[in-house]
């Protein structure tokens, strides 16, 4: 059999995880050095050469994207489609296995995935009706601990409360929120994981099936498994399975989802047979990059330490840009894409990195100008935006009645006078009777509710049966089109004034193409309608109007994760934003945010930009802030320093970028050319602490605008205000 094409282009240590006999296997190794492509190629090679029936392998990544791009590059490596093998997200896979055993995994056949808005919503709900106060429990908080105990496998019943009165209503909360979750048939994501866990544990007969039939576990980014992920591999693996994990203790940054990069030593101590081996040589880079990622990361304590080194050429300087502003820092990076565009590069190409969402509206607002065609990843996505949202739950009500969170988001809308009064009433009923609120609705418009109230809970009763019927036996496409345009939708977006209500239409189109070129899975029992709709749930931000158009990448920089890119801009490098206001006392934290960096870093393959700016509005708030701590981590000759604009007349403040390593604490001696640094903080006797927002004038009239904590915004002469620095 010709094996040569598996093993083109394979370095020797490559070549050795990848033909490694059926044996546990752990691949630790940097960014670029080839992690996930020995994964693909073991693919391969397993059922090309080792004979192994595709059935028998499941391959876990991180994204859909991922998974998508793996089947594709196992398919041009075996020359045979693959369709049937089992590669998705940790939730995707687990989705899979409880549609096909709801009945053991102790949940209705029809039961509706719901996502975080939909689960907040939920929340609050809740809050309702318990009478909880939500000036006391923030329904965020309680959401966030019910997903946190999801991810470590615990139940409400694993729970004790330490004698905290407040630990003891979270509980509470929780059991209450599972009780209606159990009811309504509906799953969030941490469920999904958690439902999937304990089908096969509770279930030997089957848990016995798929360890025979799942002999392969493939597992991409394995630093960020957490408890339950691993929980479930582990179990699956049994004593026989052969895990074969990749991963990098340096990029996991996922701590605050639950990931715990200790599976990495669990993993050895759990397979004691564990073959382990390390990649070194990076061949993503340029070696400026690399050693400037290198040199980042070598900051953090905890580490498992390991060498990466490439054979690339140098390449350019990392460029560093100190923008006055965020629109200048636009500017400046549309600037730079647009040269790039210009010399015959591909859009897609480039990449630009934030670390919070907020920051590309400002972006994406420079790049529509300059007329450059881009994606946004993560952030607001196509399944996610309202009217989608509207049109799916019509469908969702279409095909289950009492999927509550679909009926309350639509039974108003397009407004048909159901008011916030009758709604409650409804509500109230529907609590009362342990029932779903489309049977709470059905009691009330023929008894308690009179005239216009009544009929038009009637009415959108009707239009809900109506619509059913009318889309019995059509093609899923023209299903969701009749949806679309006979809910009133359609009619409703119509009315909403200017580009806004344009585009929500189109986006409904688009969602009858998706509906058209959704392909379901053979094997499902689901109606598509249902398997559509799981989809959309799931699968979130794949499918965008323009996903075929060559643009222009924007993403935060945790979904860059695994990818590469020739052009990376990474934007908004300040303390405060990147590394994190949160996470800079507490020395975990700061090691996670490194990590974030190193794997921002290690995505640019040539060229990468690093920007910050002085002054940044974000959230409505203007900040100003120090040029983030991890630039001066990188050694000084892999930097160059781009100032293209006029200087402007603040010498220190401009001056600030890399010069904050040495100068930290400017003198702050009046006629000095000022020597302060806007968002600088300071000490004044009677106004107490401040930072800087301004200045201006020369030597003994230099003045300063202060923003005092207490006492408001003031000017103050520089010589006279006798300032510490702080
Ligand atoms: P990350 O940690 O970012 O996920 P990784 O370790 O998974 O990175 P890959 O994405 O698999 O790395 O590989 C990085 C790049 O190096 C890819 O473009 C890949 O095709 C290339 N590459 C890996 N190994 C080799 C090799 N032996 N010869 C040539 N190119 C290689
Ligand atoms: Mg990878």
């Amino acid at each position: 059999m010709d094996v040569t094409p598996i093993l083109e282009n394979l370095n020797d240590a490559q070549r050795e995880a990848v033909t490694a006999p059926a044996r546990p296997t752990l691949v630790i190794a940097g960014a670029g050095s080839g992690k996930t492509r020995v994964l693909v190629h073991r693919a391969a090679w397993l059922i090309d050469v080792e004979g192994a029936s595709p059935h028998s392998l499941l391959a876990v990544t991180f994204t859909n994207k991922a998974a998508a791009e793996m089947r594709t590059r196992i398919e041009g490596l075996l020359n045979v489609p693959v369709q049937h093998l089992w590669i998705g997200t940790f939730h995707g896979l687990a989705h899979r296995m409880l549609r096909r055993h709801w009945r053991e995994a102790g949940l209705p056949q029809n039961f509706q995935i719901i996502d975080a808005e939909d689960q907040l919503r939920l929340i609050k709900r809740l809050f309702k009706n318990l009478e909880i106060d939500d000036s006391r429990w923030a329904p965020r908080e309680i959401q966030w601990f019910i997903n946190a105990q999801k991810d470590e496998g615990l139940r409400p019943q694993h729970l004790g409360d330490e004698g905290d009165p407040n630990r003891r209503q979270q509980i509470a909360l929780y059991e209450a929120y599972e009780e209606v979750c159990q009811r309504g048939g509906l799953v969030d994501f941490a469920e999904l994981l958690l439902r999937a866990h304990e089908l096969l544990r509770d279930n030997a007969e089957l848990l016995e099936q798929y360890r025979r039939r799942f002999r392969h576990l493939l597992v991409d980014e394995f630093q960020d498994t957490n408890a339950i992920q691993y929980d479930w591999l582990r179990l699956l693996a049994g004593s026989d399975g052969v895990p074969f994990a990749v991963g990098d203790d340096d990029q996991s940054i996922y701590r605050w989802r639950g990931a715990r990069v200790e599976h990495i030593h669990q993993f050895q101590k759990d397979f004691p047979d564990t073959r382990v081996v390390k990649l070194e040589q990076n061949y993503r880079s340029t070696s400026t990059i690399l050693n400037a990622a290198n040199a980042v990361i070598a900051n953090n304590l905890s580490r498992m330490g390991k060498n990466l080194w490439t054979e690339g050429a140098e390449g350019e300087a990392i460029k560093v840009y100190s923008a006055y502003n965020e629109r200048d820092e636009a500017d400046f990076v549309i600037g730079r894409l647009r040269d790039w565009i210009d010399q015959g590069n591909l859009r897609a190409d480039a990449a630009i990195l934030y670390r919070s969402n907020a920051q590309s509206r400002v972006l994406e607002e420079g790049l529509i100008n300059a007329r450059i065609p881009y994606r946004v990843y993560g952030g607001l996505r196509f399944f996610e935006r309202m009217e989608i949202k509207d049109a799916l739950a019509y469908l969702r009500l279409i095909a289950h009645r009492d999927d509550d969170s679909a009926f309350e988001r639509v039974v108003n809308k397009p407004t048909r006078g159901i008011g916030a009064r009758t709604l409650d009433l409804m509500r109230q009923y529907a609590r009362a009777n342990a029932c779903p609120m489309w049977r709470a609705a059905g009691a009330l418009a023929s008894d308690d509710l009179r005239g216009r109230a009544a009929n038009a809970v009637a009415a959108f009763m009707s239009l809900i049966e109506r619509l059913d019927r009318e889309t019995t036996g059509l093609e899923l496409h023209d299903q969701v089109d009749h949806v679309v345009y006979q809910s009133g939708l359609v009619e409703f977006f119509r009315k909403e004034k200017g580009e806004k209500g344009e585009t929500r239409i189109e986006n409904l189109d688009e969602l009858v193409s998706a509906a058209r070129s959704f392909t379901p899975d053979p094997a499902n029992e689901m109606s598509r309608l249902d398997e559509f709709l799981s989809h959309a749930a799931l699968e979130a931000g794949e499918g965008q109007a323009d996903a075929w158009e060559d643009c222009a990448q924007l993403m935060t920089m945790h979904s860059a994760k695994g990818l590469e890119f020739p052009l990376v801009f990474m934007c908004g490098m300040e303390d405060g934003l990147f590394p994190h206001q949160r996470s800079i006392a507490d020395p975990n934290g700061l090691e996670e945010e490194r990590r974030l960096c190193y794997v921002g870093i290690t995505r640019a393959m040539q060229t990468l930009y690093i920007t910050h700016a002085e002054q940044r509005r974000l959230h409505g708030m203007d900040s100003f802030s120090q040029p983030s701590r991890f630039i001066a981590e990188i050694p000084d000759q892999h930097v160059e320093e781009v100032r293209p604009r006029v200087q402007v007349a603040r010498p220190m403040a401009a001056r600030a970028s890399r010069g904050s390593r040495s100068a930290g604490a400017a003198a702050m001696a009046p006629g000095n050319e000022l020597g302060v640094r806007l968002g600088q903080r300071v000490r004044h006797k009677k106004f107490g602490d401040g930072v800087i927002l301004n200045c201006e004038g020369q030597g003994a009239h230099a003045r300063i605008e202060v923003n005092f904590e207490s006492a408001g915004t003031k000017w103050l002469v520089l010589s006279y205000a006798n300032l510490e620095l702080m």
